[in-house]
Parts: structure tokens; C-alpha cells; sequence
């Protein structure tokens, strides 16, 4: 449920069984902002909770539009989930449900989180862009991966294939739309509604994927591994 106690943010309300207290969320991804509530709690109760919060709901909102510099202690998505970067003893970068485990040595964690999110994006976005190549029946010259802020991916006329790596930190099914945009771009080198005719065999209804890259792209350019 929805509500719409400020003008300007919807806030999605949740009613659980389980809930003991009133627990107040900011998605670190997307800004989306959550409300859990026991079940028996009125709307007089939900609009005073909510009013006497606003001040801090605004700075966390704020705080989630502006720049990340990666480092020990940040959540950064990944695939979509939240992931937190933490500092462990042993060798090499790994990823776990809800943790990137970076060993503790000269190079920055930063630095490290970026290697190997580009490496992950590379495999996942060749596995997807080789799966709807066969579908289609066409073959792609080379993919490679950019860090561009204008463009998810692209096609040239010579078949090759550029992705930005950060469609790693987006939902799966959102790299996968992309993959299967640009492969349809092989064969369709336009927009026009044959080529999103093409889109919609290889990967099915993709509005919801294309609005997400819409309306939450940005905020993924938001993480900076420059340091
Ligand atoms: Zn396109």
C-alpha cells in the first residue's frame, strides 16, 4: 500500500504480524522509502510517526542522491542487493549474499571492489549476449565493457558490442534486457518497432526493465572507485 503523507515522496506501507515497532527504510539503490508497522496500528498513528520522522527521512533521502566514495563499511549494490564492503584477512575479492569480502592490503578496497565488479559484469554480460546471439541466429564481432555515464550499451556496425559494467549493480533482469537490447541491435540497427518486435522474442516484456534503467540508472553512477 502507498500512502501519501508528503507531497513529494511515496512512502510503501507494510503491515506485518511479526512487526513489534514501526521501522522506518531508505533503500540505499533507489531511494525508495519503506514503512513496516504491527498490524494493528491506525492511520493517525502511521501519519504522526511519519511527520515526527520527516526531518531525518529527507537527510537520508538526500544523503542517497549524492556520491559514494567506495571503501571498508559501504553498501553498494550489486545484482541489485545490497552488498557491504568488508575487510577480511584472506586472498582475492568474494562475494557472498549479502557481503564482498576485500583483503586488507596496499591497494585501495575501491580499487579492488572495481576489478572485480567489472570481471563479474564481463562474464555475466557474455554469457547473456551469447545466449541471445544464438537465439537470433547472428553472431557479434567483440564485447567490451566501458564506464560510460550517456549509454547502458551499444552496438556498431561492425557487430561489436559495448556494455557499461555498472548494469552489475542493477537488478539481474535488467543486464539481461540490455544484453538482449543490443544483441537485437545486430540484426536491427534502428528503434524502430521492428527491432522492439525482435526484443520482445528474445527476452519478453521488458517495459519494467527499460523504466528501471530510467528511473534508478543514474543512482548507480553515484559509486565512485577512483580512489
Ligand atoms: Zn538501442
Amino acid at each position: 500500500m502507498k500512502l501519501d503523507v508528503f507531497p513529494d515522496i511515496d512512502v510503501h506501507l507494510r503491515k506485518s504480524a511479526q512487526a513489534r515497532q514501526f521501522t522506518l527504510r531508505v533503500s540505499s539503490l533507489d531511494g525508495k522509502v519503506s514503512l513496516t508497522t504491527p498490524l494493528f496500528v491506525n492511520t493517525h498513528q502511521i501519519n504522526a510517526f511519519l511527520k515526527e520522522k520527516e526531518p531525518w527521512l529527507r537527510k537520508r533521502r538526500s544523503e542517497v542522491q549524492t556520491s559514494v566514495e567506495v571503501t571498508f563499511g559501504t553498501v553498494l549494490p550489486v545484482m541489485g542487493r545490497d552488498i557491504l564492503v568488508e575487510r577480511h584477512a584472506g586472498r582475492g575479492v568474494t562475494l557472498s549474499a549479502n557481503k564482498i569480502h576485500v583483503p586488507d592490503k596496499s591497494g585501495t578496497p575501491a580499487v579492488q571492489v572495481a576489478v572485480f565488479l567489472k570481471q563479474y559484469a564481463s562474464r555475466l554480460l557474455s554469457i547473456k549476449a551469447t545466449h541471445y546471439a544464438k537465439k537470433l541466429g547472428v553472431s557479434y564481432s567483440k564485447l567490451s565493457l566501458k564506464d560510460a555515464r550517456s549509454r547502458w550499451g551499444s552496438c556498431s556496425d561492425r557487430g561489436a558490442l559495448m556494455f557499461s559494467w555498472r548494469l552489475v549493480m542493477a537488478p539481474p533482469e535488467v543486464l539481461d534486457y540490455v544484453a538482449a537490447h543490443e544483441v537485437a541491435h545486430l540484426r536491427h540497427m534502428d528503434h524502430s518497432d521492428r527491432f522492439w518486435t525482435e526484443v520482445e522474442n528474445l527476452f519478453g516484456n521488458y517495459k519494467k526493465q527499460k523504466r528501471w534503467l530510467q528511473e534508478n540508472g543514474s543512482k548507480l553512477h553515484r559509486y565512485q572507485f577512483s580512489n
